[in-house]
């Protein structure tokens, strides 16, 4: 292994300061892939070798199998039988569809939000633009794009049609891997600007236009993506 590699895990702290190795290892090594992945020390599509891993946290195999299950299951690795497991690289093609599905769904979505929407759903949806604003202006990449995504979930809840609710969150998860991979900070606060504005057309109950906003929205989002294929 040569030692330029070793700079891809910076030794981390362990979580609350605690040098215990056992319960919280998992967590640290996903914690630290999940940070090298954002921050694009591991890029999409390379290997990610259990034993190299396991030697840099002084960690057993298991643990990093751990690691890397969970991982997987966040969608941010992918893991190939017989091939081991690789940082996950949507393709452009795949960032495209699963923006036009979307753009299919939450136009419908809009539309059942308005017809039921009440004071009290739309004082939920002001809360939870302020969370996504404080994230905005932060530095944790991780937590802005769950809750920019949050926001999407959180419209479908609220129709209270739970497999509306799913599908979203399916959908979501997925944009939010293409997301944290290939989004800036500026494309961050300029979906969060728009959230603010499909919000108003909500609370003044013009369908068409929340409807116009969020399809510009989900292609404005899919377009400032660094996507190359
Ligand atoms: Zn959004």
């Amino acid at each position: 292994m040569t030692s330029a590699k070793l700079l891809i895990f910076p030794p981390a702290n362990p979580p609350n300061g605690s040098s215990d190795k056992g319960v919280s290892s998992t967590d640290h090594i996903v914690q630290a892939l999940t940070k090298a992945i954002i921050e694009h020390r591991l890029l999409p599509g390379e290997k990610l070798k259990e034993q190299h891993i396991a030697d840099q946290f002084g960690v057993s195999r298991t643990l990093v199998r751990q690691a890397l299950y969970q991982l997987s299951q966040k969608h941010l690795i992918r893991i190939e039988q017989a091939r081991g497991a690789f940082v996950a690289a949507p393709s452009i093609k795949e960032a495209r569809e699963v923006f036009a599905v979307r753009i299919i769904l939450e136009s419908a979505m809009l539309e059942l939000l308005i017809a039921g929407i009440t004071p009290k759903k739309i004082k939920a949806l002001r809360a939870h633009l302020k969370l996504e604003a404080a994230a905005v202006k932060g530095t944790d990449a991780e937590s802005r794009t769950e809750l920019l995504g949050d926001f999407h979930v959180l419209m479908a809840e609220l129709i209270e049609n739970e497999v509306l609710a799913q599908s979203l969150q399916d959908l979501i998860s997925r944009c939010s891997l293409i997301t944290l991979l290939y989004q800036s900070d500026h494309a961050a606060g300029h979906s969060h600007d728009e959230h603010i504005d499909i919000l108003e057309a909500i609370a003044g109950q013009n369908i068409n236009l929340a409807k116009q906003l969020m399809q510009a929205h989900l292609q404005s989002v899919l377009a400032g993506l660094a996507l190359h294929n």
